[in-house]
């Protein structure tokens, strides 16, 4: 008989949606209380020389808040969500040379100091990065690094150090990418992810919070089908899905890491415990 195993999200979810905002402004705060109002996770990336800077910049004319929040305020703002590296003092990475994985080892240093948790993940300033970048962030331990290249798609990335969003906040396509992705299944309900990125100065400069409060509400109405995530959550059960190991016949499958992995066979969702050994035939 013909049978397709697929990975699935957990509680045999289908799709995921992740967020990814940069340089941890102050318009995160307004930012996050709407995530956690909608129950939409994401991850913030940080630079560990520009926090509670008060700065600001002029563009056409129009002046913007761009400073960051303080040191005491990182901890509880920031407590549902991840925070992920953006270099130290916020440089183009590439031309560095070595500087360029001390800012990264800096970040991890800073962050890892002030949170419970090892830090590793990564949003390349300007977008900037060449294949001596992706060598200096393997080397300093990051194991994903986001770009600023839209997809329009809700594809998994191959490589997760050149991890390419589906788009931009203010895209024009954002709602009719939203509903494809809330309405539609991918041939044998694939799993697809929605990566959205930005920075929510952004939304003050362009005076539309409404953007994303509509894009939040439309798509937590479809929360039944949708895992809301973190970056480091997406790469963590991705790696996880990928170390199971199958039995000669295909009919048994173990799983040796920490989570609980789900597998769509066939249409059937099954739950793989971690260290356990499960029939999915
Ligand atoms: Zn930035």
């Amino acid at each position: 008989m013909l049978s397709i195993n697929m990975m699935s999200f957990p509680e045999g979810k289908s799709k995921a949606l992740t967020l990814s905002y940069d340089d941890g402004v102050l318009q995160d705060k307004r930012l996050i209380s709407l995530m956690n109002k909608y129950g939409i996770k994401g991850t913030f990336n940080l630079n560990s020389e520009i926090i509670g800077k008060v700065r600001s910049m002029t563009v056409d004319g129009i002046d913007i808040n761009t400073s960051t929040v303080s040191e005491d305020e990182i901890l509880e703002l920031y407590k549902n969500h991840e925070i992920a590296t953006h270099g130290s003092k916020h440089s183009a990475l590439t031309g560095l040379g070595a500087s360029a994985l001390q800012e990264i080892i800096d970040d991890r240093i800073y962050f890892e100091n002030l949170l419970c948790y090892i830090v590793r993940g990564h949003a390349y300033p300007f977008g900037l990065y060449d294949n001596n970048v992706i060598n200096m962030l393997k080397t300093a331990g990051i194991c994903y690094a986001r770009t600023v290249k839209s997809t329009k798609t809700f594809d998994i990335p191959e490589n997760f150090l050149e991890w390419n969003p589906t788009c931009h906040h203010s895209d024009k396509d954002l709602m009719l990418l939203a509903e494809k992705f809330c309405t539609q299944n991918a041939l044998f309900n694939k799993p697809e992810l929605f990566y959205l990125w930005g920075h929510s100065y952004e939304f003050d400069q362009f005076s539309n919070w409404n953007v994303i409060e509509e894009f939040f509400e439309y798509i937590s109405k479809f929360s039944k089908n949708i895992w809301f995530v973190t970056n480091i959550e997406v790469v963590d059960y991705i790696n996880a899905y990928k170390n199971l190991i199958y039995s000669a016949d295909g009919n048994k499958v173990f799983n040796p890491s920490i989570q609980t992995v789900w597998l769509n066979c066939t249409g059937k969702i099954i739950s793989i415990p971690s260290n356990k050994t499960v029939y999915i035939s």
